[in-house]
């Protein structure tokens, strides 16, 4: 059968499950183990947060969720570091695709937000960013940051793969990026007259020059990157997108390198006015090994 993503009919956000079996049983999350629903190439379907993993950090409207793997089957305890794979994978796929994912908080889970017993189905939420880290025990974990879906923007299951032919009936939408724009992000973005540092391409709309604003150490739980001008590159769409999502990465020469590769694709173009702190280039990095 196909993974559902989205909303499930007939299931409101607030819906009570006495155990996962429970969860299962009504399609909301289906796996009874696993933390993380998902395929490696479909993207990731529903997630169950409850405190399994000591990484986790529960906001309400939003989640850093640790993905899952490289744990003790008995004791629990983080003993390896975890890849890029199976529901790791998926989740990173739900990012680039802006898919929604169900979100179910167990009793385990942080006490402010989580129910008392039992589990609940508490809505959907999209993976906004994702990266590596070092976690407390000491070994790689990836985290991924969810938020919650702004209310009165439904999303419906996304239509069976490969497309219908002609026509497709199933209305759906998902949000695929947000951009963040500051009055710091504007000052870099007018010092540079707009033009990507990367590529130098100057995008023009029917409304003016198009920039963004992307942030090397990213702003906000678990990175606390700062919204300061030494933080911010000036980027077109499709470097801020491959920025963003660790296919290229700044070396500390402040040369643009392919992940994948190794292969320098150029300078960062840079102005003397607006400095950058390559420690942030440096943990961007990081998040990309
Ligand atoms: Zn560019």
């Amino acid at each position: 059968m196909a993974r559902h993503f989205g909303a499930i009919p007939g299931v409101p956000v607030g819906a009570a499950y006495a155990d996962r079996e429970a969860v299962a049983e009504a399609n909301v999350h289906k796996p009874l183990q696993a933390g993380i629903s998902g395929g490696e190439k479909e993207g990731a379907d529903s997630i169950v947060v409850s405190g399994g993993y000591e990484d986790d950090e529960d906001y309400g409207s939003y989640i850093v969720y640790t993905g899952h793997g490289g744990q003790d089957p008995v004791t629990k305890r983080q003993i390896a570091d975890q890849t890029l794979t199976a529901g790791n994978l998926a989740l990173a796929v739900s990012a680039d695709r802006g898919l929604p994912v169900r979100v179910v908080r167990g009793w385990r889970g942080d006490p402010a937000h989580s129910p008392t017993s039992g589990y609940r189905y508490d809505g959907l939420f999209y993976v906004e960013s994702y990266g590596q880290a070092t976690g407390r025990a000491g070994f790689k974990i990836w985290r991924y940051r969810l938020v919650q879906q702004p209310a009165g923007n439904p999303v419906t299951n996304p239509p069976p793969q490969p497309p219908p032919g002609g026509a497709a009936s199933t209305a759906y939408s998902t949000v695929q990026r947000l951009v963040r724009n500051t009055a710091v992000t504007q000052w870099v973005k007018e010092l540079h007259d707009f033009t990507c540092q990367v590529c130098g391409l100057r995008l023009m709309t029917a409304a003016g020059p198009y920039a963004e604003g992307a942030h090397l150490r990213p702003v906000g739980s678990p990175h606390h990157g700062p919204d300061d001008v030494g933080n911010v590159l000036c980027l077109c769409p499709n470097d801020h997108v491959r920025f963003d999502r660790g296919a290229i990465v700044i070396d500390d020469g402040w040369n643009v390198v392919e992940r994948a590769t190794g292969q320098v694709l150029g300078r960062l173009h840079r102005r003397p006015a607006h400095v950058l702190d390559d420690r942030h280039a440096r943990y961007h990095r990081d998040l990309f090994p």
